[in-house]
């Protein structure tokens, strides 16, 4: 059976690292993002090198209609979906609770936790042996914030984190007696262009004296961890988490 992968957010950073970690493994890959299509671009010639099918997708997948274009065009271009890495994230500028608007609380809820329900949802119809499918495995990205709370930085991210979180666990349950696995990981201190997201782009070597490692991860560290989640190496593993933010 041929292996589709969607990733999302997979243009840069960490979903870039694992489009390219799965197409080396033979998976046929959607690579989806939201506006920087020149990015998006380089990727798919990257993944394409390895003589899979690839397409690139533009989907804000925060928007439930480009969630379900975005999966139509999967099912056209590549089949049925059979494995989903669920990556998009955002993160604001740093700031305490008592700053924080609504706008920005709901703008990360939508973007960091709508999301990957609706891309779980899409996924399971496509995946579940109820609905005719042939199973499959889903991994979802949370963050090390998710259990640190990311205090004076950003508590709202944190919280979307402790979310996705708990929606593994729950649907892991959820959906195992149908032949689909779902699985998390959670980064930390990873060196891609969110940190200038959050208003530092040298937060890494601020904080790296405290990391047990004492360095900032590569992309690369954390593609490998969801490869090996997704594969079948991993078929007995559901509901579990590989935390990988260098002993924190
Ligand atoms: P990144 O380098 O900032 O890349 C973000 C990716 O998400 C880009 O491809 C971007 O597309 C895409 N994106 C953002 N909003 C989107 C939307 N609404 N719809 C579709 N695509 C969207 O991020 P990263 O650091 O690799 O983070 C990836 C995941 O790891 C996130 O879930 C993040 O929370 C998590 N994480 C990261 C770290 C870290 O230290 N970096 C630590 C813990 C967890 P465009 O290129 O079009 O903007």
């Amino acid at each position: 059976m041929s292996k589709v992968a969607l990733i999302t957010g997979g243009s840069r950073g960490i979903g870039a690292a694992t489009a390219l970690y799965l197409a080396a493994k033979g998976y046929n890959i959607c690579i989806n993002y939201k506006s920087n299509t020149d990015a998006a671009a380089q990727v798919l010639a990257q993944v394409k090198s390895y003589g899979v099918q690839a397409i690139s997708v533009k989907a804000d997948v925060s928007k439930e209609s480009d969630v379900m274009r975005l999966f139509q065009e999967i099912d056209q271009d590549l089949g049925a979906l059979t494995h989903l890495v669920n990556n998009v994230g955002v993160l604001f500028p740093q700031s305490r609770v008592e700053d924080l608007t609504a706008l920005r609380i709901n703008s990360i809820l939508t973007t960091n936790v709508t999301s990957y329900f609706l891309c779980c949802r899409e996924a399971i119809k496509r995946m579940s042996t109820q609905h005719g499918g042939k199973g499959g495995a889903i991994v979802n990205v949370s963050s090390a914030a998710s259990r640190l709370g990311a205090p004076h930085e950003y508590i709202d991210y944190a919280a979307s984190k402790g979310a996705i979180d708990t929606l593994t666990t729950g649907l892991s349950l959820e959906v195992a007696s149908e032949n689909i696995r779902v699985n998390c990981v959670r980064p930390g201190f990873i060196h891609t262009d969110m940190h200038a997201d959050g208003g530092e782009p040298d937060r890494i070597n601020r904080v790296k004296e405290n990391i047990p490692l004492q360095r900032g991860g590569q992309p690369s560290e954390v593609a490998s961890a969801i490869a090996y989640l997704l594969d079948d190496e991993a078929s007995y593993i559901t509901g579990t988490f590989i935390d990988l933010a260098g002993g924190k």
